[in-house]
């Protein structure tokens, strides 16, 4: 099965992302990491990256493409991987390119999306996250400068994509604020709800 995790920077993604995969046996796609990892190389296309995302901007899609192209490739008959029952996007699609492109990778590999869950919380509660975040993990766009700009990359780009699903009767919204575990029960809860439908 494969699930899309969706939601503002902030939400709790990467921290839900780690349970739902360890509980289903899904391989972690987090296109954040992905890219993070690819910029920590002295390349110019690392650099690039890296700017793009001090910047709070989305990388090029091509880029995106390509290092999800090789994950999933990588990934998708590793039996040696304990976590082959499918894969959990985090952080991808961030547009609507990027949504048609994972409907026809979902296709080509005879797969689809389960369901995509929408953690939602407040902008006053992703500020404090983020904020926090950045005494801890030392991300570079973990700043308020930064912070404004991906919230805004997030309502012009992204935040459309959830009609985008909606329309395919693929959204389910879970409250993302309050204990990690009752937001994980949450999800869980959608996520069995959608497997026996
Ligand atoms: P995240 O770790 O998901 O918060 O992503 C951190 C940054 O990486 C974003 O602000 C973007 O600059 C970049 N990024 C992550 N995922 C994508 C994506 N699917 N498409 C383009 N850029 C992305």
């Amino acid at each position: 099965m494969n699930i899309v995790l969706f939601g503002p920077p902030g939400a709790g993604k990467g921290t839900q992302a780690k349970l739902i995969c360890e509980k289903y046996f899904l391989n972690h796609l987090s296109t954040g990491d992905l890219l993070r990892k690819e910029s920590s190389k002295e390349t110019s296309l690392g650099i690039q990256i890296k700017n793009t995302i001090n910047d709070g901007k989305l990388v090029s899609n091509e880029t995106t493409i390509e290092l999800i192209k090789q994950f999933i490739n990588e990934n998708k008959n590793n039996n040696n991987n304990n976590n082959n029952k499918g894969f959990l996007f985090d952080g991808f699609p961030r547009n609507k390119k990027q949504a048609e492109l994972l409907d026809h990778l979902m296709e080509s590999i005879n797969e689809k999306i389960l369901c995509v869950i929408l953690l939602d919380v407040n902008e006053d509660v992703l500020k404090e996250r983020i904020m926090n975040r950045s005494t801890t993990e030392g991300r570079s766009d973990d700043n308020l400068e930064t912070l404004t700009k991906r919230l805004h990359t997030y309502s012009s780009e992204t935040e459309p994509l959830i009609e985008y699903y909606s329309s395919q009767n693929l959204v389910r919204k879970v409250h993302g604020t309050g204990e990690i575990s009752d937001i994980n029960q949450g999800i869980s809860s959608h996520i069995e709800a959608s497997l026996n439908a």
